[in-house]
């Protein structure tokens, strides 16, 4: 039997109750596809230190599992570029973790997100979660961060993701950059508006929009409802 974290923790601190974190961040690989400006783990991925084996991966996930984490975010490096990533995340939502993968969307195909479709219908009770990262609402922004040609390559991942997934389960997101909102003089846009992306995306309907920037985070933020207005 394989050894469990546990046996070298202090004794109990994973068997008392709200003692686990509710999140796990866990870098799963230092491969990467890009050489992003600001990337964390490029030094990892330059010392090669290693990295956990398939095994090690099921104990460690047993173990939280055990320690009943909530949701366990995969980094990295690129998770999907890890050969054996997918057998982690399906071990990972049969445990019943949910998961959220960052990924730089880059590496999305058609066929690694009917796999990803597979695992959250394998293990329903636990949501697969995808974070794609955009530097920057504009090329010239993330292409200095994340390298010249990558903003397309970004959304062309997510627009991929946006054809296959269906539109209940897709929220949007923008983050704030920096303190405050502010406009670009250049574009007259805020720095942080990745809406008008998806709003020009013709394929996806109105409705399904509508689905995505709201009717679905008053769904699952049920408190919403009652702080927003009704929406038109
Ligand atoms: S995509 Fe992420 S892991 Fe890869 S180089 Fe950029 S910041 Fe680093």
């Amino acid at each position: 039997m394989p050894p469990r974290l546990s046996d070298t923790t202090p004794q109990r601190l994973s068997t008392l109750p709200l003692r686990a974190p509710v999140n796990v961040t866990w870098e799963i690989t230092e491969a990467c596809n890009l050489d992003c400006a600001h990337c964390l783990s490029a030094e990892l991925r330059a010392e090669q230190r290693g990295e956990l084996d398939l095994e090690q991966c099921r104990v460690l996930l047993d173990e939280l599992a055990r320690m009943q984490v909530f949701q366990v975010n995969f980094g990295g490096g690129e998770p999907f570029l890890r050969p054996d990533f997918l057998d982690i995340l399906r071990y990972a939502h049969r445990l019943g973790i949910t998961t959220c993968v960052s990924t730089n969307g880059t590496v999305l195909d058609d066929a690694l997100i009917d796999e990803l479709l597979a695992v959250g219908a394998d293990a329903p009770a636990a949501p697969v979660y995808l974070q794609v990262s955009l530097d920057g609402a504009k090329p010239e922004t993330n292409d200095a961060i994340r390298g010249a040609g990558t903003f397309g390559r970004i959304l062309a991942g997510i627009e991929l993701l946006l054809k296959i997934v269906p539109a209940d389960n897709i929220l949007f997101g923008s983050e704030m950059v920096g303190a405050v909102r502010s406009i670009d003089p250049e574009t007259g846009q805020y720095f942080d508006d990745t809406k008008r992306y998806i709003d020009q995306i013709r394929f996806v309907s109105d409705a399904d929009k509508r689905k995505i920037f709201e009717g679905n985070a008053r769904k699952v933020y049920s408190r919403l409802k009652a702080k927003l207005p009704a929406s038109k």
